[in-house]
């Protein structure tokens, strides 16, 4: 969780701070992120990650300027446009988290990760009909993306509310758009891996 005064760094590497300061990776078996982002362009890519932890939720990261800008979803996300979730801001984590899958060894988000949903995104987010780059956006607090998932697709907003003055409280809600559905609950009723097909509890009897 990011603390009160919480400031943006601008650069990938000092960004991924908070996450090496948080877990000792050569126990939670995770990306170090230790080599700083890979050269890469084309498609910002999306993952949203089914941590079965002290308590489940589902966290979603957007890649924007080299790292998995991130929020942790305790209901994860919902296709039904009346359902506002709420995203915890949490620490930036390094672009190889986005296929990582395993048990995280014991301390900071100690579990069973897998990859839930993967994609690419276009960042939707305008301001007075011109178009604002993601990092700009989250700094301003509103970020409109269009995700091309396996479970999830069509536009969702993430939204700084700073609910019950917490900083880090943000709202994922999906858009109405022709992809909005208010019966299907992918939550619920798809807990696999679109990576390997497996589940989180196939990960605990490992
Ligand atoms: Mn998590």
């Amino acid at each position: 969780m990011l603390g009160k005064g919480y400031r943006e760094p601008m650069d990938a590497d000092q960004r991924l701070d908070a996450y090496r300061r948080k877990r000792r990776t050569e126990l939670s078996g995770e990306p170090t992120g230790a080599d700083g982002p890979p050269p890469r362009d084309g498609q910002p890519r999306f993952v949203v990650q089914r941590h079965d932890a002290r308590s489940l939720h589902f966290d979603v990261r957007l890649e924007v300027d080299g790292v998995l800008v991130s929020w942790a979803v305790p209901k994860g996300p919902s296709l039904n446009p009346a359902d506002k979730r709420l995203a915890h801001r949490t620490e930036d984590h390094p672009l190889d988290y986005i296929d990582f899958e395993g048990r995280i060894g014991g301390g900071y988000g100690a579990g069973t990760v897998i990859v839930w949903d993967t994609g690419t995104y276009d960042n939707l987010t305008t301001l007075d009909g011109e178009p604002v780059a993601a990092a700009d956006a989250l700094l301003k607090g509103h970020i409109k993306v269009l995700l091309y998932g396996h479970k999830l697709s069509g536009a969702f907003a993430v939204t700084h509310t700073k609910m019950g003055g917490d900083e880090a409280n943000w709202m994922l809600v999906k858009v109405d758009d022709e992809s909005a559905d208010r019966r299907r609950r992918p939550t619920a009723t798809q807990n696999e891996s679109v990576l390997t097909g497996r589940t989180n509890s196939d990960l605990e009897a490992d």
